[in-house]
């Protein structure tokens, strides 16, 4: 089928229905916007007066709406609205063991959370990635659970690890202009990793948050001691950060009292925020990676008992 095209006096429109089209397209206009739920792009649009002349619009291409269950974990074209990528995960709760669903659960705690039906049933998963937004509600748990992002130009693909390094500055990312991103790949849990993710926003539904955070622990098997660790935040710095030194001082630790004193401090000090720091509410926001992280230190205990 051929590409729709649609010229207006500030924008040209272009909608590629193969992949191939698309970065081709991403090829000859770095400075496209890509838009699928166009949830981000629109407020800019209508609200900050932004001005792209070309936009290219891959919601209806096939790899982007794939759903892919892999050996480990499933694997969700980039295009997927956040209320397939729901059902999806709701369904391999259901089906899977258990452990092997501890970040799928933590993700749709996050969807329940996530402005309304309406927004996620046109939202994309890849949006909200790409937004690289530093309060986005997603981005802290698929860190912390260590996801893989393909990100894809013309001449072939790459594999990123969607950590620290993944975000560059505020609202940006290490995806060249001439790149798109294909598909994000959401891990299975081990046996002995516990995962939660918390957003605390002034009000409960449909809201902005203040802080967001996504929290995984694996322990050595058979034992309480903590093997690896990821707390990762948004709403304490320009881009979503993962709390590193915290993380490392932790491990080898026992799940108990001293840890919980020792993560506390450790994170008072490491998730600083500057009095001036956009957004204001600072005490308050230093106080919430404490108090979100004493539930996940207690969540983990219930189950480890
Ligand atoms: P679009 O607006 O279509 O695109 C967003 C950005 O991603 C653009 O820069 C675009 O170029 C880029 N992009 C998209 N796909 C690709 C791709 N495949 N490759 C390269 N770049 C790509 N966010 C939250 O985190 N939590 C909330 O609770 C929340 N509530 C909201 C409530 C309302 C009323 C609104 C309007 C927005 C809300 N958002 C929220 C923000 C937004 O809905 C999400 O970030 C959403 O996931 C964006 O997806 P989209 O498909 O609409 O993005």
């Amino acid at each position: 089928s051929l590409p729709l095209c649609f010229r207006g006096e500030r924008t040209t429109w272009l909608q590629p229905t193969t992949l191939d089209q698309f970065l081709r397209r991403k090829w000859e206009h770095p400075e496209a916007r890509v838009v699928v739920g166009n949830t981000e792009v629109g407020i800019e649009v209508k609200f900050k007066n932004m001005v792209y002349p070309v936009i290219l619009a891959p919601a209806f291409i096939q790899e982007l709406n794939a759903v892919t269950h892999k050996e480990d974990g499933i694997m969700f074209g980039a295009a997927c609205t956040l209320s397939h990528m729901g059902e999806v995960l709701r369904q391999a709760v259901e089906t899977l063991p258990p452990h092997q669903t501890e970040v799928f659960l933590s993700i749709l705690e996050q969807l329940r959370w996530f402005a309304g039906q309406q927004i996620r049933n046109v939202a994309a998963v890849g949006g909200n990635i790409m937004t690289a937004s530093p309060i986005s509600d997603l981005n802290p748990v698929l860190m912390a659970a260590g996801c893989k992002l393909t990100l894809m130009d013309k001449d072939g693909s790459r594999v990123v690890q969607m950590d620290d390094g993944f975000f560059t500055g505020y609202r940006k990312t290490v995806v060249r202009p001439q790149e798109i991103l294909l598909s994000i790949h959401i891990p299975y849990s081990k046996k002995t990793q516990f995962v939660c993710a918390f957003k605390q926003s002034p009000r409960r539904e449909d809201d902005i948050s203040i802080v967001t955070a996504g929290m995984s622990v694996t322990f050595t098997p058979g034992t309480d001691v903590v093997d690896d660790l990821k707390l990762s935040f948004g709403g304490m710095a320009p881009t979503t950060v993962l709390a590193k030194k915290t993380a490392s001082r932790l491990q080898g630790r026992k799940w108990g009292e001293e840890l919980l004193q020792e993560a506390c401090s450790s994170l008072a000090e490491e998730m600083n925020l500057d009095p001036s720091a956009p957004g204001g509410m600072v005490t308050y926001r230093r106080t919430l990676t404490l108090s979100l992280f004493y539930k996940f230190y207690l969540r983990v205990l219930q189950k480890l008992h």
